[in-house]
């Protein structure tokens, strides 16, 4: 069997008068995250894994944010479209593992709605998408609930 692992890392300034979007989910919150899409951070680093996994560049290069197109766009939408790229290349996903990390709002409630909206789009089952999250323990970016920030690994397979 042909394995690849890829690794995905985002962050997002968090900013008064945005929607909060994380795993594909919008969480009820006083602020939201800053960026040219939906700004979900958790999408971005699970796309960038899969793109890494494959050695395809990363999601800035597939769905640049100087393209009007990917304005405000949602981020499942680039999820699928990264995994279709992996298809046409005879890739499919085995499972993905990923950390959040910010300081609130508290995200262990939102997880199963986030891996519901997440494991169809990568055509896998409920368990091979796993998410975590954690504070920063008050300390940096962070800490100061100025941003979040996501990790991912992504395993793939030959289909
Ligand atoms: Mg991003």
């Amino acid at each position: 069997m042909s394995v690849r692992v890829g690794f995905g890392f985002d962050t997002h300034r968090l900013v008064e008068g945005r929607e909060l979007w994380l795993g594909g989910v919008r969480l009820e919150h006083h602020q939201g995250a800053l960026g040219h899409s939906d700004a979900d951070v958790l999408l971005h680093a699970i796309c960038d894994a899969l793109l890494g996994a494959v050695a395809l560049g990363d999601i800035g290069h597939h769905f640049p944010d100087t393209d009007a197109q990917w304005k405000g766009a949602d981020s499942k939408v680039l999820l699928a479209r990264v995994r279709e790229l992996l298809a046409a290349r005879g890739w499919r996903v085995v499972n993905v593992d990923s950390t959040l990390l910010l300081e609130r709002p508290r995200i262990k409630p939102h997880i199963p709605a986030m891996v519901a909206a997440i494991a169809p789009l990568l055509g896998v089952e409920a368990d091979a998408v796993s998410i975590k999250a954690t504070t920063n323990e008050l300390l940096g970016y962070v800490g100061r609930e100025e941003g979040v920030s996501a990790y991912a690994v992504a395993l793939v397979e030959r289909a």
